[in-house]
């Protein structure tokens, strides 16, 4: 093996959101290859090096771009948002590296919009919980919709990815719908746009106010469990413990 690809998860945006091996990853790296809109979050801070992109949906040709400038003897990051092994290119180059045995691949981890989001919104996750993705451009939406149903079963803590799109713009309410067959409407949610990037954007709200909500693609969407509350804006999920209400130490203070 002598070729190297770095699969990096580059986080939210900020660069104070990425681990510091990716940022070591990237710094080794001759050539940074991904989507322009995360090319252009990293552009400034690694100027000096060849950037590299294909349009969006062009992702197969993006990841055999790497192998190709891999090939020519350079070290290659690919960049994903997040994390590369959630809804990113990590299992892609998997599949294509099958016909490059010579290279080798390395995966970066990166923080996934899950935990930065659900670091804005408090404590959303601190129980068992499911990811799932609304995005039906490589699922089938009736795939989706039992995930969605044994979720909501589960009594899990739910997280959305992908609620919406130009073209998708009900897929949020269809999923609401599907969700209030199981769960009161009054349950715990909250909802974070562009997470790490210009314009954050935290709100709690109850389902039945979600379902009404328009999002754009950069939100992620959070549906607590059956013990989630909304306390002073933050989302939480209980772990389970047995806390004191200790009156006298108010007396005391
Ligand atoms: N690999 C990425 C997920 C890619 S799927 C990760 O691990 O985070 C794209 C979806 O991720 C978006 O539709 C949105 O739901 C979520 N997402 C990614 N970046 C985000 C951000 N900065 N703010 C809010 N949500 C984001």
């Amino acid at each position: 093996m002598t070729n190297r690809i770095y699969i990096v998860g580059m986080g939210p945006g900020i660069e104070e959101m990425m681990t510091g091996e990716a940022i070591h990853a990237l710094e080794q790296s001759d050539v940074i290859i991904g989507y322009t809109v995360y090319l252009d979050l990293l552009s400034e801070r690694f100027k000096e090096k060849e950037l590299m992109s294909t349009p969006m949906r062009q992702e197969e040709k993006r990841c055999r771009l790497c192998f190709e400038e891999a090939k020519k003897g350079k070290k290659v990051s690919l960049v994903c948002s997040g994390d590369a092994g959630i809804y990113g290119m990590a299992s892609l180059m998997y599949e294509i590296g099958k016909s490059y045995p010579d290279t080798e691949l390395f995966v970066i981890p990166g923080v996934t919009a899950a935990n930065s989001g659900a670091a804005l919104l408090g404590a959303p996750l601190n129980h068992d919980f499911c990811v799932i993705s609304l995005s039906d451009l490589l699922t089938p939406w009736d795939k989706i919709e039992r995930r969605l149903q044994a979720a909501a079963e589960g009594d899990f803590a739910i997280v959305l990815y992908n609620p919406s799109s130009h073209k998708r713009k009900d897929y949020l309410l269809k999923a609401c719908d599907i969700l209030l067959g199981a769960i009161e409407k009054e349950r715990a949610c909250g909802y974070v746009e562009n997470i790490g990037r210009e314009g954050t954007k935290v709100v709690t709200c109850t389902l039945e106010e979600l379902r009404n909500r328009e999002v754009n693609m950069f939100t992620t969407v959070f549906i607590g469990n059956s013990g989630s509350e909304i306390t002073n804006g933050k989302l939480i999920t209980k772990r389970g413990y047995q806390i004191e209400r200790n009156t006298d130490i108010c007396r005391d203070n």
